[in-house]
């Protein structure tokens, strides 16, 4: 569905638009940030909207309208380009357009012939008896021309078929360039786009399913010296190394993917903290304990270790904010001297 509001930010109202969301906003002391004029900007364009009604409910109690509830509600209500499965789905629908269409062809093609073969017999019995000329020229006539149409649909029903497979070529093609897009090339991880959707789609599943949701970021130590003394190159092969055992040592339904750099991100669906303590002490002592060889040389490189943070989703919390928690504890590590595991505090009472 377009976006309403997309096309009036071009347009001649626009700066009407923009004025009357800021306004807003400023009568109600809600922060113009990008976030919050996006929704106000809807607001303003379906004032009895969903999202509109949402807004002044929580004006009308007093709660002020904050960076986790204006995530929620962008998650809720604003319209997202999800483009490659619109796409997809409109691959989906074209297909089953198709499969509908040549069934129709099928079936007209079995009536035209049953028809035909009726005519056939029925040309055959006048023959036999007296049947005024007439009437057999307009038997024939009608006997040809069902053959026309019989070998019209024919040509159809071939047509048809190529345009099927077409078709599925397409979404084929579609799926693949949908599967680069959220790869990550050096480590065949998902790259941090897919890993930012996956959060936020886990996110909601743990909403819908009360289950519990944890979330771990891993980081290379010292790293830089690493590349510093053995080269980008083996940086990179090092990256490769410490992303296959996270990925084998996480299998799904964890998803793993590539977060910047020589950082990870990890997400662990329907497990709590202390479950996934266990897959983080496994990682890192798997990492650090192979002596690493430059494959071009079989030079000693050493080991290399990494830390890690973890933190489990609190209720209504936003994929943003566990994030941020995660990254502390990963935080925590490194400053409590690297190789090791640290959880994020279970309730803000908890936080040193
Ligand atoms: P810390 O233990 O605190 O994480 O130290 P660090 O050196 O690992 O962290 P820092 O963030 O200072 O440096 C990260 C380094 O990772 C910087 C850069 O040299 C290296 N790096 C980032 N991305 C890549 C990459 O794609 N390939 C390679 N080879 N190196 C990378
Ligand atoms: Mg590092
Ligand atoms: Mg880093």
């Amino acid at each position: 569905m377009p976006d309403p509001v997309e096309n009036l930010l071009r347009g001649p109202k626009a700066y009407d638009l923009a004025r009357e969301a800021m306004g807003a906003m400023e009568k109600q002391r809600v922060w113009p940030t990008p976030l919050n004029y996006e929704i106000y900007l809807h607001c303003v364009e379906d004032p009895d909207g969903p999202l509109a009604q949402e807004i002044a409910r929580l004006a009308a109690v007093g709660e002020p309208l904050t960076e986790t509830i204006a995530e929620e509600l962008a998650a809720s209500y604003l319209p997202k380009a999800r483009l490659n499965e619109q796409i997809r789905d409109a691959g989906d629908q074209l297909s089953k357009e198709l499969e509908a269409v040549a069934k129709a062809i099928t079936t007209a093609q079995k009536s035209s012939s049953n028809y035909g073969q009726t005519l056939a017999d029925v040309s055959k019995e006048l023959s036999t008896s007296d049947m005024p000329p007439a009437l057999q020229t307009l038997v024939e006539t009608l006997s040809s021309a069902t053959r026309k149409v019989q070998r019209e649909n024919l040509t159809l029903e071939k047509q048809l078929k190529e345009s099927t497979s077409e078709v599925d070529r397409l979404r084929e093609h579609l799926e693949q360039v949908r599967r680069d897009a959220t790869t990550d090339a050096l480590t065949n991880l998902a790259n941090r786009k897919a890993f930012d959707d996956e959060l936020e789609r886990a996110c909601a599943e743990s909403v819908a399913s009360g289950q519990p949701l944890t979330l771990a970021v891993i980081d290379i130590d010292h790293f830089k010296n690493f590349n510093d003394t053995w080269g980008h190159q083996t940086g990179d092969q090092v990256i490769r190394y410490v992303a296959s055992v996270i990925g084998r040592m996480a299998p799904p339904p964890r998803f793993a993917a590539r977060y910047g750099g020589e950082e990870f991100g990890l997400i662990f669906p329907g497990e709590s903290a202390a479950m996934v303590r266990k897959t983080l002490e496994e990682i890192r002592e798997e990492v650090c304990s192979r002596t690493l060889r430059r494959r071009s040389t079989n030079e000693e490189l050493g080991a290399v270790s990494v830390s890690a943070g973890y933190a489990e989703r609190r209720p209504r919390e936003s994929p943003h904010s566990l994030m941020e928690r995660a990254d502390q504890a990963l935080y925590d590590s490194k400053r409590s001297g690297r190789n090791r595991v640290s959880a994020a505090p279970r309730a803000d009472s908890e936080a040193a």
